[in-house]
């Protein structure tokens, strides 16, 4: 926030006639940009004032009157910065925050701090958990820290919205993942570093800390780091916890998106983001003439894939697969393609599923029977082994490479507060720059010869999450314009983390698909997300909204 008047300002603290108690209020007089001179004044607990006559209509809000002493509020946002910049010649404005400094320590308090900044006292509390490490008694010379996402809109902050249970909702990925940034302080105690957030009316230490703000959705990684980070910040009962509430955070938990500045985490988070804004949309027109598609259901065989509620995985993520074939050979010119084929059914979807199936082929040359022959990663492997072989088949006559989409459904069973969609991502960084399939049992699918090696130079595979990045926007657009339920915090991941381990899934992580996503459809060991996917009615929703996403993805 370059560009404000710095030079000319009288200083002059002045003692007027004030209440026997109060402090004095601070008045300095200040030159326009017009050469006049105006004084400010700053009175405790009523704020900042400035004297209207000097003052250019530029500096005033719509409507304001120039006469007399005008509120700090009355001010246009150009009269804001002014004002303040003249009051407090010795901030810091800075691109992602203003480092405020104590001047008047008698006058200023946390909460004319917040109305002056963030344009309302009531945000106190967030100003204070910006920076933890000072008392609440302001002293002359320290330094606050007022992050962009805290300041005003009128002083080129993202500005807070009013309190909701969770006002990020509406937003895209990037914004929603940037406001819940915003929600975090950063700092130091003897434990260690942390990120600080302060809990929000409703919220839970297992959803909107843990699963929010790290990278762990399994049930059991959840409840430990919930216990540990409840332990962290000598809570000892999670259910205890008040709206209000600060919660230290270590950063070694936190998500990449969250990580402190500085960090190589969050140099790789914004140059994905940065890379997905780059990134021009492919063009296929509303038939997807052009496009090569490829669907994989999870699972399958002697594999049902997660189990709760009733449900089991396989069957169901099979019959919405079979559903959006269906959707895509009837209504689009796309090219589309299976990787697996239950033989007692075909590619045919069904109203209701009574019991798990139990034969399904991976469609390689000769069919791959998951059977528990073989371990199931190798079934997982031939998955992507089959599709790189479609699209390389593709390419090969003149397909257009940028046109490929690699699909594979799932359903999880998350933590049970854990609802909707969730969206699979290869994150860059943890795809491989070579990767060779090995095994005798292998060896004999014709596509494992031809396809089984794979290898992505750096600019490929930020390209590969970038485009997937953008699918899944749509896809998340597309099943909300349906009001089909979404995970309420990121629902967009690239990468799981399960005990030690970080991973991209295989299917996706070895996919030469220009654009590539495991869909999660729903959360088995949640009740509702199980009712519903029990439902053919939802099954056909939800693969109605894929083939709009597709659409939707696939025009500029
Ligand atoms: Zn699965």
């Amino acid at each position: 926030m370059g560009g404000l008047i710095g030079r000319g300002i009288l200083l002059l603290p002045a003692v007027l006639a004030a209440a026997a108690q109060d402090p004095a209020p601070v008045i300095v007089h200040a030159r326009t940009p017009e050469g006049r001179v105006a004084l400010l004044r700053l009175q405790f607990k009523k704020g900042l004032s400035v004297e209207g006559k000097a003052l250019p209509r530029a500096f005033l809000a719509k409507g304001a009157d120039l006469s007399g002493w005008v509120a700090f509020e009355a001010l246009s946002p150009a009269g804001k910065r002014w004002a303040l910049a003249a009051l407090f010649p010795e901030d810091q404005w800075r691109r992602e925050e203003v480092r405020h400094r104590i001047a008047h320590p008698d006058v200023e308090s946390v909460w004319t701090l917040a109305a002056l900044f963030t344009g309302h006292g009531q945000n106190y509390d967030k100003l204070m958990a910006e920076n933890p490490e000072l008392p609440e008694k302001l002293r002359e010379g320290d330094t606050w820290r007022i992050p962009r996402s805290l300041l005003s809109g009128d002083l080129g902050g993202t500005g807070l919205r009013p309190d909701r249970s969770q006002p990020e909702d509406d937003l895209d990925d990037e914004a929603r993942v940037a406001a819940y940034r915003g929600l975090l302080s950063f700092g130091e105690d003897a434990q260690g570093k942390f990120a600080a957030y302060r809990m929000r009316k409703g919220e839970a230490l297992y959803s909107s800390v843990v699963i929010r703000f790290t990278d762990r959705v399994d049930p059991k990684g959840v409840n430990e780091l919930a216990e540990r980070i409840a332990r962290r910040n000598g809570i000892a009962d999670m259910r205890g916890i008040q709206p209000g509430q600060l919660i230290k955070i270590p950063t070694a938990y936190l998500a990449d998106p969250f990580q402190a500045e500085g960090s190589s985490e969050l140099a790789e988070e914004r140059e994905i983001r940065a890379e997905v804004r780059r990134t021009v949309r492919v063009e296929a027109g509303p038939r997807l003439k052009g496009v090569r598609i490829v669907l994989d259901a999870g699972h399958g065989g002697v594999d049902p894939g997660a189990q709760a509620n009733g449900l089991w995985e396989s069957d169901f993520v099979y019959d919405i697969t079979m559903r959006v074939r269906r959707l895509l050979e009837q209504e689009t010119e796309a090219q589309v393609s299976s990787t697996i084929r239950y033989p007692g059914l075909g590619f045919k979807s069904r109203e209701s599923i009574r019991t798990p199936s139990r034969a399904a082929d991976i469609l390689t040359s000769p069919p791959f029977a998951v059977d528990g022959e073989s371990p199931s990663a190798v079934s997982v492997h031939l998955r992507w082994v089959l599709a790189n072989d479609h699209f390389a088949a593709f390419r090969k006559a003149k397909g257009d490479a940028q046109k490929t989409l690699f699909l594979s459904f799932h359903a999880d069973s998350l933590h049970p507060s854990a609802r909707g969609s969730m969206i699979y991502v290869p994150g860059a960084a943890l795809v491989p720059s070579t990767f060779a399939l090995g095994g005798a049992k292998t060896r004999r699918v014709a596509e494992a010869k031809r396809s089984g090696r794979v290898a992505f130079t750096t600019r490929e595979k930020l390209q590969g999450e970038a485009r997937s990045r953008q699918f899944s926007e749509a896809l998340l657009k597309a099943l909300h314009k349906d009001r089909i339920p979404i995970h309420a915090n990121r629902p967009i991941r690239n990468v799981i983390h399960r005990g030690r381990g970080k991973w991209v899934p295989a299917v996706i992580r070895y996919s030469t698909g220009a654009t590539k996503a495991l869909i999660e459809v729903a959360n088995l060991t949640n009740e509702d997300d199980a009712e519903n996917l029990r439902d053919p009615e939802f099954r056909e929703r939800y693969a109605v909204a894929v083939v709009n996403a597709i659409r939707a993805y696939y025009r500029r």
